[in-house]
């Protein structure tokens, strides 16, 4: 199955993403997690994406393309995968059809998930994030059980650079300019399953399940 997880900022797609590919057994492809790892290995692509980033605009398109090339090509998301954050413009979203047409693959579904913007805003300022496994927490609603730190590996949490209310205001109003419409390149293939968010994370996983008939 090959799923792609959509929805502004702050949405949910990064939490429902990881458990959607744990229940399925495929990869969890969240392009912010691999970016933040390119950045914090001090790599080319991550020196080059970290003022993009931390200023809320997106990473050039000729970089996120080889990036999701190279990581679409390996074994195992050769049975399927859930890809989180991508594509996010019509260009990527281009040459993801070319790279899966030469794969002989095609896209399954694609979660929307749909959240008011005061909820995002409120979710996006109490969020603190796992530096090592990018697991993220809302410090009010999902807290980690053990002050503030993860509970998968005990690493101190952290709050994105990219999570301060003014970037957050900023990377909604990218968002709205740049990928809403994304969405609607994959509607002619009525594969677009339009889940709120607005709720729990276990009833929002419930819906999502019943929104892929799984
Ligand atoms: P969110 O969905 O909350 O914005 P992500 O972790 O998915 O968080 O992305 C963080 C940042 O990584 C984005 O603001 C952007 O700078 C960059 N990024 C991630 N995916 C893409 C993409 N497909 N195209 C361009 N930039 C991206």
């Amino acid at each position: 199955m090959r799923v792609l997880m959509a929805g502004s900022p702050g949405s949910g797609k990064g939490t429902h993403g990881r458990r959607l590919g744990a229940d399925l057994g495929l990869p969890h492809i969240a392009t912010g997690d691999l970016l933040r790892d390119q950045v914090a290995a001090g790599t080319p692509i991550g020196r080059e994406a970290k003022a993009f980033m931390d200023r809320g605009d997106y990473v050039p398109d000729d970089v996120m393309i080889e990036m999701i090339r190279d990581r679409l090509v390996q074994p195992d998301a050769a049975r399927g995968f859930v890809l989180d954050g991508f594509p996010r413009t019509q260009g990527q979203a281009n040459e993801l059809d070319k790279l899966l047409a030469d794969l002989g693959q095609s896209i399954d579904a694609v979660v929307v998930l749909e959240v008011p913007i005061e909820e995002i805003v409120q979710r996006l300022s109490a969020r603190r994030t796992c530096p090592k496994c990018q697991r993220a927490y809302h410090m009010r609603d999902d807290p980690p059980a053990d002050d503030e730190t993860c509970d998968d590996d005990r690493t101190p949490l952290e709050r994105r650079s990219d999570d301060e209310p003014d970037t957050v205001r900023y990377r909604l109003k990218v968002y709205d300019d740049r990928t809403a419409g994304v969405i609607e390149h994959y509607d002619t293939d009525c594969v677009v399953r339009r889940v709120s968010g607005e709720a729990s994370v276990d009833e929002v996983a419930k819906r999502i399940d019943e929104a892929l008939g799984i």
